[in-house]
């Protein structure tokens, strides 16, 4: 259950039904908005009606919300489909992208910032085709110590440098709670990588940002759990602002892809949960030739966007070159996905 306050409520007030819940033998728990507070009832509580009519009656109640999910603020119950919109203006001029609706969104550009001149071309190329928000790691999550770590701070100077200059947004991971500030400064949009997705003092981190959330499935990971994930960065936003991404996760599958592509749980996810859903179909084959195919079953399937990997040569790349599309691959998938979303009544931005 959860209950939703005035705008005009005042504190008293909330303290008031705060006790009233405390009295029914149940935890309060306040969930800060952008305009007005809720408070998550969370216990089990016996006769949902009968306390429904306690607290509806307390002065600053504006509504009575009874969830059934376990994850309240991430479900389809706490709130119906919501364009989730994410801008900045560059220059002057509002550089915007929607998920969710009949807008499908693409994120594109290399695993981990290189060097200037990669991430630059890379900018460049996907700006043209009309691909507005550019990806790339600077702190980068490696299975072994040895291999590139990413650019750290200098990664992440170069990759605004390059979104600006073509009018781009910009989504990188963080990594750890001690660089979350300085990621923060540089992106619109934090990832939660594959590996974090359960760290939850990190998601709480994250969602204290302020900022967007890209929050990845882990390869282990069941879909109540990323959504009760997706709800630990919830819980601290005031604007909530989670965008879930499906990366593939681990099976008996040995070799043949990366990862088992979980394409089942776009339309599971979408039933659930009013946060739009995209797919990464890099991390879920870790095949470059898999790309097209499995995006374009993504597409049919209803994802809100896409994350691809886009490197300017694949071959060179520190990172998942195996799995990066070069410049003209990305844009011949571009303009397929592009056909398919006409198809669907939708848009590709
Ligand atoms: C990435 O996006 O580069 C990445 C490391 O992904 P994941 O967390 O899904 O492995
Ligand atoms: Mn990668």
């Amino acid at each position: 259950m959860i209950v939703v306050m005035k705008k005009e409520a005042n504190e008293e007030e909330i303290r008031q039904v705060k006790e009233k819940i405390e009295g029914e033998g149940l935890s309060p728990i306040e969930v800060p908005g952008e305009t007005r507070v809720c408070i998550n009832v969370s216990g089990k509580v016996a006769d949902k009606e009968i306390l429904r009519g306690i607290i509806s009656s307390q002065p600053g109640v504006q509504d009575i919300k009874i969830i059934s999910d376990p994850y309240k603020l991430a479900s389809l119950e706490y709130q119906g489909k919501e364009k989730l919109k994410i801008s900045r203006t560059i220059n002057g001029e509002k550089v915007e992208v929607v998920f969710n609706g009949s807008e499908i969104s693409m994120m594109a550009g290399p695993c981990a910032i290189e060097s200037e001149e990669q991430i630059f071309k890379a900018a460049e190329y996907l700006s043209k085709l009309g691909v507005k928000v550019l990806r790339g790691g600077a702190y980068k999550p490696r299975s072994s110590p040895y291999d590139f770590q990413g650019l750290g701070k200098r990664g992440l100077e170069m990759a605004r440098e390059a979104a600006n200059t073509y009018r781009m947004l910009f989504v990188t991971e963080m990594l750890n709670v001690t660089t979350m500030d300085l990621v923060a400064e540089y992106a619109d949009i934090i990832q939660i990588g594959a590996r974090n997705c359960q760290n939850f003092d990190l998601l709480k981190a994250a969602g204290q940002t302020g900022k967007p959330v890209l929050l990845k499935r882990g390869w282990a990971m069941e879909i109540k759990e990323l959504l009760l994930s997706a709800e630990y960065i919830l819980s601290m936003q005031r604007k909530k602002q989670v965008i879930l991404c499906l990366r593939g996760i681990r099976t008996f599958e040995n070799g043949d892809s990366r990862n088992t592509v979980d394409l089942g749980s776009i339309p599971i996810l979408l039933q659930k949960t009013w946060l739009p859903v995209i797919f990464d179909p890099s991390h879920s084959t870790g095949r470059k030739e898999l790309i097209p195919p499995v995006s374009h079953m993504a597409l049919v399937g209803g994802t809100n966007g896409f994350l691809i990997e886009t490197h300017p040569n694949p071959e060179k790349a520190l990172v998942d070159g195996q799995q990066s599309l070069n410049l003209s691959e990305f844009e011949l998938l571009y303009e397929e996905l592009k056909t398919l979303a006409e198809l669907k009544g939708k848009q590709l931005n």
